[in-house]
């Protein structure tokens, strides 16, 4: 927190306490392929392809010089004319396709594809898809036929696979003569590219205002992947007028998920970042209930609840029918991913997969019990493995709870963070040091404030970090703020001055701002930019750039940039129809 003192709001003890529950209180707030076909591979290397000799390139290399030279020599073979979408029966209604398109969690061959139907009766229902280099569909990759029904609340999931590294791709989807919007979506690529930019969201209750942050990220064109950390939906009632929570309470069963998911999907601004970029999702607490742990929740009480093991699935389920993310059988979401030689993405369940029941914070021998664990043994142990394994410069760890310090006279604020659960982070550090794991930026989001963190074993006076040189530090954070969930509205500057000097490794915080993180990442740096975006509860806006920390290579600290990286030169087109605001 000395960097930039000005930009620093101030807090009350009381308004900290509120940040706190805030953070964590869902109360407090206002509130599969089938059938599938590759076609021939035209736009490929001779064609104007946009594979990672093309609009993924930055102009870096082409792919015979690249240190992967192979991306299109794999390409699948030329086989029979596409299949064209065929159908004669009666037209489905004109809101067949309303909830929109997603696409997420791209590999370099392969991506996820999301629609959801909503035909007038209860039967199967045949979707086409198809994918294409270009918006006009005149040069198709892929395409197929599934089916879906009431049974998955008739969402389409299809892992569209054969696909290019680094590649920009337009898809949609055909079902009863009706065909939805264009979605956009880009593999990984697999060569060393230049840089590769994400934006970082996570807290966006519905209930709360208007989604301008999601509108703001969808008008970006030079992402590669957009990063959701959590609290996609919240489980409350709440709201009101047009952003009253559908259904208007609290949510327990798997058709309140459903639901809850429909109505957060006719947003046209939640529609739009979907349109325009794939998404590598997690979930937080709220997409399940407040506080979430492996075997219960502060906001499940079962007298009045029912049985945690079944609300839990219910919810597990409802966000793999609606969320563009990879299946699993047995609710697991940690995964990783590999962006080429300059990137891999590591992502975390530190909510509902291992984690042990919260502490209180003035349980000091609980929360620094050993033996208390916020990941599991079987993904803290992949976790580690995976660090030790990665061969790429930088290493993104996308996560839900703040894994910095955040003390208070050397005792800490919430327990319901890594602060929570000392050992699972000492064991996390000890494989940074241990292993000589470099280059590790932490994405974090869940209490609806800004803040950028060195994250060192002991940062307080006499421990292990010099907040001068950032000596000490093993890692960086980057928290994101809320999309729309509650921060603080009013702030002072007495305890704000009580957590400076407790907390010298936090180099910035903001603490009412709502907005969103975009990461860069190249070969000197991973920046980390704030972006504010003004009143959620006001239909019109404007966003403005706050402030921007770096990482430099081989250094684990943070320094303050000037700027903002600068827009990319060479963005590939938008998805055409962006989906307009409401
Ligand atoms: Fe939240
Ligand atoms: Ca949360």
């Amino acid at each position: 927190m000395t960097t930039a003192p000005r930009q620093h709001p101030v807090l009350t003890r009381r308004a900290l306490l509120r940040l706190i529950a805030a953070s964590s209180a869902g109360g407090a707030f206002v509130a599969c392929s089938e059938n599938s076909r590759t076609e021939p591979a035209d736009g490929g290397q001779g064609d104007g392809g946009q594979g990672d000799g093309g609009l993924d390139a930055d102009g870096a290399a082409d792919a015979s010089d690249a240190s992967d030279g192979a991306d299109f020599t794999d390409a699948p073979p030329d086989v029979e004319p596409p299949p064209e979408y065929e159908y004669d029966g009666p037209v489905g209604p004109e809101n067949l396709f309303w909830h929109g398109v997603a696409s997420g969690d791209p590999l370099s061959t392969a991506v996820m594809l999301w629609t959801r139907v909503s035909p007038e009766g209860d039967g199967p229902v045949e979707v086409f898809w198809e994918m294409a280099y270009d918006p006009d569909f005149t040069r198709r990759v892929r395409s197929g036929t599934t089916s879906t029904s009431g049974e998955r609340d008739f969402t389409v999931k299809i892992d569209a696979d054969g696909l290019h590294p680094g590649t920009v791709y337009f898809y949609r989807f055909r079902s009863l003569g009706r065909a939805s919007i264009v979605g956009r979506t880009r593999t990984a690529p697999t060569r060393r590219v230049r840089s590769l930019r994400f934006a970082v969201l996570s807290c966006s209750s519905y209930a709360s205002g208007y989604f301008h942050v999601y509108r703001s990220v969808a008008e970006r064109t030079d992402l590669d992947a957009v990063f959701h950390l959590g609290d996609y939906i919240y489980e409350s009632g709440g709201g009101s007028g047009d952003r009253r929570h559908d259904p208007p309470r609290e949510i327990l069963t798997l058709a309140d998920y459903r639901t809850r998911y429909a109505q957060y999907r006719r947003d046209p601004d939640l529609q739009a970042v979907h349109q325009q970029h794939p998404f590598i999702a997690v979930w937080d607490d709220h997409e399940s209930s407040n506080d979430a742990y492996a075997d219960g929740a502060e906001n499940h009480d079962p007298a009045t609840d029912g049985d945690w093991v079944a609300r839990k699935a219910a919810s597990q389920q409802a966000y793999f029918e609606w969320m563009p993310i990879r299946q699993t059988d047995d609710g697991r979401i940690w995964r990783s991913f590999s962006f080429g030689p300059l990137l891999d993405i590591v992502m975390l369940d530190t909510r509902l997969w291992g984690r042990d029941a919260q502490a209180t914070p003035s349980q000091s021998d609980v929360i620094n019990d050993p033996e208390r664990t916020l990941l599991g043994d079987d993904q803290e142990q992949w976790l580690a493995e995976t660090l030790r394994g990665s061969t790429a410069q930088w290493r993104l760890i996308g996560q839900q709870v703040m894994m910095a310090q955040l003390l208070l006279g050397g005792v800490p604020l919430n327990a319901d963070q890594w602060d929570g659960y000392a050992g699972s982070r000492t064991r996390f550090l000890d494989v940074l040091e241990g292993d000589a794991v470099s280059n590790v930026v932490v994405l974090t989001g869940d209490i609806h404030t800004s803040w950028a963190n060195d994250i060192s074993r002991d940062p307080r006076p006499g421990g292990t970090y010099d907040p001068d040189t950032g000596e000490g530090s093993l890692a960086v954070e980057f928290v994101t703020p809320s999309v729309t969930s509650s921060s603080l509205s009013s702030v002072t500057p007495a305890i704000f001055e009580l957590l400076s000097e407790s907390n010298p490794h936090i180099r910035w915080a903001e603490l009412t701002q709502k907005g969103y993180v975009v990461v860069d990442v190249d070969d000197a740096r991973v920046q980390g930019a704030w972006f504010f975006v003004t009143d959620i509860a006001q239909p019109d806006y404007t966003e403005a750039f706050a402030v921007a920390f770096s990482s430099l290579d081989g250094q684990n600290h943070l320094i303050q940039d000037d700027a903002p990286a600068p827009a990319k030169d060479d963005a590939p087109p938008s998805a055409p129809g962006l989906v307009a605001r409401a």
